[in-house]
């Protein structure tokens, strides 16, 4: 029998004591979310991170801006919100619309208030394993770990996926944990092989049921980071969670699994950069 992990009651639990550590400080951490366009799931991940901010005790500051706002404009206000002394972290909310370069956008952020770690310091900090910020969901995934009382340390973890945001710190993180690490991508030949061979399995594909039981040891941890759109429409990960599941022994549901774990991660991140900030 397979036990669930459940990221909505972690994160609930997680969320309190971010609640406490903010209130401890000498005054309220500030999160600013600047919003370019109007992609609607864009518009819902920002309205999320807002409410979870009112809830745990964080100050927000939302900026809406228009899709065709110039690249001066957008690096005007990051630089206002570099200086803003309300304003621990700073979230540009990905994609941006074109021609608008999100790389440069990133760059222009203050690497103490890039509370995402997208910045190249942070991305460097995370990979010589000495940082303030992590990535948010790959450190909501080790989160969920460390809940349920699995510790990477010796065990082959396999990671599905190599983006910059997900896959490839996810993989680094595991490493930081001692375990050891492959990661797979859309090139890899004979992926069931290799994810067979995983105790724990990271799958950040973006593809619904890409993992199929076939490709999961008996026993095996499985974490499924997907976020896709069945022919229903419903929220459904990269796993084929029926016929997957009775073959682990943890996994992760989608939604209420990793999905939750990635803002509270965001708001832990903002909470130590207004702690290092006040350097409390
Ligand atoms: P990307 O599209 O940037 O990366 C997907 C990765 O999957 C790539 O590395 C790609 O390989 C790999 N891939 C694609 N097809 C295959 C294949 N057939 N076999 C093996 N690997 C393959 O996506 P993200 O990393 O941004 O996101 C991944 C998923 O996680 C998405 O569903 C996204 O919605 C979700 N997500 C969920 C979050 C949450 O909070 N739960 C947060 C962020 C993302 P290659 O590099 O070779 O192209």
């Amino acid at each position: 029998m397979y036990t669930l992990i459940n990221g909505k009651e972690i994160s609930a639990a997680l969320r309190l004591s971010i609640r406490d550590e903010a209130a401890s400080l000498p005054r309220r951490p500030g999160l600013a979310v600047v919003l370019v366009g109007d992609d609607p799931a864009s518009q819902i991940y920002v309205r999320n991170k807002k409410r979870a901010c009112e809830e745990v005790g964080i100050y927000s500051e939302v900026y809406t801006l228009p899709a065709d706002t110039p690249r001066a404009s957008l690096l005007g206000l990051i630089a206002q919100l570099n200086e803003s002394p309300a304003v621990d972290g700073i979230l540009v909310q990905l994609p941006l619309p074109k021609p608008l370069n999100p790389e440069e956008v990133i760059l222009a952020i203050d690497p103490t208030k890039d509370v995402d770690a997208f910045h190249p310091v942070n991305v460097g900090r995370v990979m010589l394993g000495r940082y303030d910020f992590l990535p948010c969901t790959p450190a909501g995934v080790m989160e969920l770990l460390r809940y349920s009382g699995i510790d990477p340390a010796g065990k082959e973890c396999v990671v599905v996926g190599r983006s910059n945001i997900v896959g490839k710190p996810q993989a680094m993180l595991l490493l930081h944990a001692d375990a050891t690490v492959t990661i797979c991508h859309s090139k890899t030949v004979g992926l069931p092989a290799i994810t067979r061979r995983a105790d724990i399995l990271v799958s950040a594909v973006g593809r619904a049921g890409f993992i199929t039981a076939d490709m999961v040891k008996e026993g095996a941890v499985v974490i499924d980071v997907g976020m896709n759109r069945d022919e229903n429409g419903r929220l459904v990960g990269d796993v084929a969670f029926d016929e997957v599941a009775p073959k682990t022994s943890f996994i992760t549901p989608v939604p209420g699994g990793v999905g939750p774990m990635t803002i509270t991660m965001l708001l832990k991140n903002t909470v130590t950069a207004a702690r290092r900030r006040m350097s409390v």
